[in-house]
């Protein structure tokens, strides 16, 4: 059985104490869910972060890591730092690193294999843009997305792999896929992983929607079958909001 997850991506937002006002607010208010919740402070807080949230169920996640192991990167964090924290799930693939700092399929291939070589936990984002959709294009780049980076795995690495799908247009937009377009693209993310493996790793694997989720619209998007929950920008920097957010997951 795959999981339910919600997930804050709090990208570049927070200091230091912001970041443990809001852990402390996520933490008393955190509701009995079947989702496991997450959160992805910045980089300079995720130690702070995990000492705060050690008796609590939420995850500490990280937005981002190198493929290297270490070496001459200025500016860049490895598995093992992350690891060495108590942080073993990685954020891959944002359309932020991919529109902003030039990440590639490729790229993203090798982050891929590094993670998972260390046995962490990714949870690989991709999504079309404004353009890709209204030229129809969406399902291609979708399939091709996932194609590039995630594709040349072993059938055993699934276990280990989350998936968002981010369509860009969506993100920080305001503007959200309808559920019954999240529901398709779902549905063929399902579709195309089942052609490429098969059945049980298409089942198996959990598939977030992220783009504008916000307390109004959470449970119809979460309520669609091949949806398994949310990664969530804006909406997860505001306690009430992303409390409301979980308790959207059934
Ligand atoms: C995101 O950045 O992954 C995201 C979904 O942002 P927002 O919820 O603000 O659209």
């Amino acid at each position: 059985m795959r999981s339910k997850i919600v997930a804050g991506n709090w990208k570049m937002n927070k200091d230091l104490a912001e970041t443990e006002v809001l852990l402390a607010e996520l933490s008393a208010k955190l509701p009995d869910t079947k989702a496991e919740v997450m959160v992805a402070p910045t980089f300079v807080n995720l130690s702070a972060a995990v000492d705060k949230l050690k008796s609590s169920s939420i995850e500490v996640i990280a937005q981002n890591m190198h493929f290297a192991e270490n070496g001459a990167y200025t500016g860049e964090i490895s598995a093992n730092m992350l690891l060495g924290i108590g942080v073993d799930t990685v954020i891959i693939g944002h359309s932020e690193r991919r529109a902003y700092f030039g990440e590639t399929d490729e790229i993203l291939a090798k982050k891929v294999v590094a993670a998972l070589a260390k046995n962490m936990r990714v949870m690989f984002c991709f999504g079309e843009e404004l353009e890709d959709r209204k030229s129809g294009n969406h399902f291609k780049i979708v399939e091709s997305q996932l194609k590039n980076a995630l594709f040349s795995l072993d059938a055993s690495a699934w276990s280990k792999i989350i998936l968002a799908y981010e369509p860009v247009w969506a993100i920080g937009t305001g503007e959200t896929a309808s559920p019954e377009q999240a529901q398709e693209m779902h549905a063929f993310i399902r579709k195309t992983i089942t052609n490429a493996y098969d059945t049980g790793i298409a089942n198996n694997v959990s598939i977030l929607y992220g783009g504008s989720v916000k307390p109004n619209n959470a449970v119809e998007i979460f309520s669609k079958p091949d949806v398994d929950g949310g990664l969530i920008g804006g909406a997860s920097l505001v306690a009430d909001d992303f409390i409301a957010i979980i308790k959207g997951i059934a």
